[in-house]
């Protein structure tokens, strides 16, 4: 390889080579999932640090691939959003999302509400609202029962759009969460403008909230800022009964994390609800 000319060669180690492989195996996979329906959701719970209630759920994603076996979402999202896949997958996890809280409601339980993540590429499709919509319709669900999460760092990356799609969203009744709070960057005025519902405190906060001082100045500074601005604060990541009691104290309004439940899958979930609720 050493004599091809400069502009020519082309680096690949071994260990890049075989980065690239698994790359392209798992985005070839990852293009046929949804019709192989590989893809499932698991609903995490979110619960009132006030009242001890359910107050819904988070919708995540989960593959299992019958050659690769099951690929965790930090490595697939990405591969999702980097090759386009994100569109087609997160209309249909919009769909699945929207069918289950239709059935849980049907079911009488109609208090609870879903959050769905919303990565950039899928913000920026103009038909976005118009889908959400027709779900909306489809399945006589109201505005209010979905939540979308956009993170503070692709909130930043293109403010404008973001701005855009927020206001779109929340004149139609959904409310607004910004992911990851607190590792991206967000200016005091975007927050103020921006029609929000609800900040997501980053869990990297959480982890040691009861040993490291500065991150316990974070989260109590969020906290308030969040009062000020009529936000609803909601801890991720939450382990242990310590970290709940000290978000508590500092007047979180909800927690998601381990501490109450691992994401379950639709079965389990429901299962949940019925000891949670009434
Ligand atoms: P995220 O939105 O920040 O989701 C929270 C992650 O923390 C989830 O990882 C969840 O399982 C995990 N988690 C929840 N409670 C705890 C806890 O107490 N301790 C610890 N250590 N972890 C906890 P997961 O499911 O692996 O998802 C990773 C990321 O993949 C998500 O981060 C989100 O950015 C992305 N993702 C997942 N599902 C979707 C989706 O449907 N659409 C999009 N666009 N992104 C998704
Ligand atoms: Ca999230
Ligand atoms: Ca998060
Ligand atoms: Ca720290």
């Amino acid at each position: 390889a050493k004599e091809h000319g400069r502009n020519t060669y082309c680096f690949f180690t071994p260990q890049m080579q075989k980065y690239h492989t698994r790359h392209l195996l798992l985005e070839n996979a990852l293009r046929r999932a949804v019709e192989r329906e590989e893809l499932q959701l698991v609903y995490q719970p979110q619960m009132s640090l006030h009242n001890q209630q359910l107050i819904g759920f988070e919708v995540l994603l989960r593959w299992h691939n019958p050659e690769l076996g099951t690929i965790s979402p930090a490595e697939f999202i990405p591969l999702a959003e980097s090759s386009g896949l994100i569109v087609p997958i997160g209309d249909w996890v919009l769909s699945k999302a929207l069918t289950q809280l239709a059935e849980w409601r049907a079911e009488g339980y109609n208090q609870i509400t879903i959050a769905i993540n919303l990565s950039p590429l899928q913000f920026r499709q103009t038909d976005l609202l118009a889908k959400l919509e027709q779900l909306l319709a489809q399945h006589q669900l109201p505005a209010t029962t979905v939540e979308l999460e956009i993170t503070e760092s692709a909130m930043m990356d293109d403010p404008a759009a973001a701005a855009h799609l927020i206001t779109q969203f929340s004149d139609k009744g959904c409310k607004i969460a910004i992911d990851d709070f607190g590792t991206g960057y967000s200016s005091l005025g975007y927050l103020k403008r921006f029609s929000l519902s609800k900040l997501k405190i980053d869990q990297s906060f959480i982890r040691d909230l009861l040993t490291d001082a500065d991150d316990k100045a974070i989260v109590s500074a969020i906290i308030s800022m969040a009062k000020s601005l009529e936000l609803t604060t909601i801890a991720e990541g939450v382990e242990t009964l310590e970290q709940q009691q000290m978000l508590h104290q500092l007047g979180c309004d909800d927690i998601q994390g381990y501490f109450y439940s691992k994401p379950l899958n639709r079965k389990d979930a429901t299962a949940f609800i019925r000891s949670h609720i009434f």
